[in-house]
């Protein structure tokens, strides 16, 4: 691993340490998640997949969960959390193609150009509320 990310893995480690130690769940999950973005872009799926497990387990276990408890008797008291990851999609101005890519890629995987830019794959984005009474 280069050093920049052995350092960023410590200081995620870091994070975790310190947030497991004073409770807060929300920081914990996002270090985790973070660990798992690392460990894709390592190309090490299994480790990323461990770490994304893990910090929705604890997402669902955090404010947000105390969140949804406390709305009982309101509009949000049957609030389901759905997760879902969207692909990294790329597009070539080169060759003008298009392709869904698992790994950060810097050129073409066609025509081997270094012109491409980003489709999808960055976006946060809530698809659906759906309130129920
Ligand atoms: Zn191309």
């Amino acid at each position: 691993m280069p050093f920049a990310d052995k350092k960023s893995e410590s200081h995620l480690n870091k994070a975790i340490e310190v947030s497991k130690k004073i409770g807060a769940k929300g920081l914990q999950s996002q270090a985790y998640l973070d660990l798992g973005i690392l460990y894709k872009a390592k190309n090490r799926p299994e480790q990323a997949k461990a770490y994304f497990n893990r910090a929705i387990r604890l997402f669902e276990q955090s404010e947000a969960k105390v969140y949804l408890k406390q709305a009982k008797n309101t509009a949000l008291e049957n609030a389901v959390l759905t997760i879902d990851f969207i692909s990294v999609r790329v597009h070539c101005k080169s060759c003008d193609r298009k392709k869904e890519v698992e790994d950060p890629v810097l050129q073409c995987p066609f025509c081997e150009k270094g012109e491409i830019e980003l489709l999808a794959g960055r976006e946060i984005e809530i698809i659906s509320i759906e309130l129920a009474y």
